[in-house]
């Protein structure tokens, strides 16, 4: 039988409430193997179901660019320190143009724009008006670059931007050299500028404990976002985070359910990332396609690597019983965001 005390925190979730750091943090110490840990899994589930009328969606990122990064993410393929990459390599406008055109007709809910933290804002804000003018005018675009501020938020979403996509990664400020707070100032800056915020817990690794886990839930919900979930960290060679290993995919559905039940009932989106199918029965019903760069790839073009295609993303929802929504996205729309 369910625990008298997981029984509590699941009803108070369908309730709609919020539930504390506390109760998130004994969620994430159960045995994901246990009846419990089964039990958090179907009502994840159940609750993404009903918040999204069955609806799951696929967004498709295209990476423009890739360099060796002086931020040093530990976790990314661009860090400079890792070597994967030694030169730099962009897409024409043509070959984003021609990457967005492809994913709009496959039927994608959002495009995402991606680039290293250290690629030229004006130079991202000229192509973004190019492709923008080329797409339909109800496409969902979002931007997914390094961080800026109020007046670079304000540009975003005069390009046609709804959005952003923005994390405080594990081990913020110290795998990575950027300050938590730069990030955090980022995603105030994009709220303020009426960009709408998607978020998730990553990239997490064996070597995480369930007390960062718990504080970085919390500060994405604090964001109101239009979705958070997990994904896990991908070794790259020649990173010294490989001596951890990587999560399995049952652990990392096991968290997207718990973030699920930490993000509260109304939220539309749950993500993870990469696309699994256990993920997609324990509550997540967002997936990302992607092509050009990746920063868990040492494919310089990911679509011949790790990344998925819009079609294998949208096969491996059907799989789950999902539905997919059809037309922009629905989990980045104001109304629908966490409140
Ligand atoms: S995650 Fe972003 S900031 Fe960090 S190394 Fe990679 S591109 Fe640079």
């Amino acid at each position: 039988m369910i625990s008298s005390k997981v029984n509590e925190i699941l009803n108070k979730v369908f309730d709609g409430y919020f539930i504390t750091r506390e109760e998130i943090l004994y969620l994430l110490k159960l045995d994901p193997h246990s009846l419990d840990g089964g039990f958090i899994m179907t009502a994840a589930n159940s609750i993404t179901r009903a918040a999204s009328k069955g609806k799951a969606e696929v967004h498709a990122q295209i990476g423009l660019n890739l360099s060796p990064c002086p931020n040093d993410c530990s976790f990314c393929a661009f860090a400079a320190k890792n070597g994967v990459f030694k030169d730099t390599n962009e897409l024409s406008i043509e070959e984003i143009v021609q990457s967005a055109l492809r994913a709009e007709a496959d039927g994608t809910n959002a495009i995402f724009f991606m680039t290293t933290h250290d690629y030229p804002f004006r130079k991202y804000i000229e192509i973004s008006k190019e492709v923008r003018s080329r797409l339909k005018p109800d496409t969902v675009m979002i931007a997914n670059i390094g961080d800026f501020g109020y007046d670079e938020g304000r540009q975003i979403k005069e390009a046609g931007y709804t959005g952003i996509y923005h994390a405080i990664r594990m081990g913020e400020g110290k795998e990575t050299r950027i300050d938590p707070k730069t990030r955090l100032g980022t995603m105030n800056a994009a709220r303020k500028a009426g960009l709408l915020i998607g978020t998730c817990v990553e990239p997490i690794g064996p070597e995480h404990s369930v007390n960062e886990i718990v504080e970085k839930i919390l500060i994405g919900r604090d964001m109101k976002p239009c979705y958070s979930g997990a994904m896990r960290r991908i070794s790259i060679p020649g990173s010294d985070l490989v001596r951890y290993g990587m999560i399995s995919e049952y652990r990392l559905a096991f968290l997207v359910a718990v973030v699920r039940l930490a993000m509260g009932r109304e939220v539309i989106g749950n993500c993870t990332h990469e696309p699994n199918l256990l993920g997609a029965i324990a509550g997540a019903n967002l997936f990302w396609a992607e092509v050009g760069s990746n920063p868990r790839d040492t494919e310089a073009e990911t679509s011949k690597g790790r990344g998925f295609d819009v079609t294998s993303c949208m096969a491996m929802l059907k799989e789950a019983d999902f539905d997919i929504l059809l037309g922009p996205s629905a989990i980045y729309r104001e109304n629908k965001c966490t409140r």
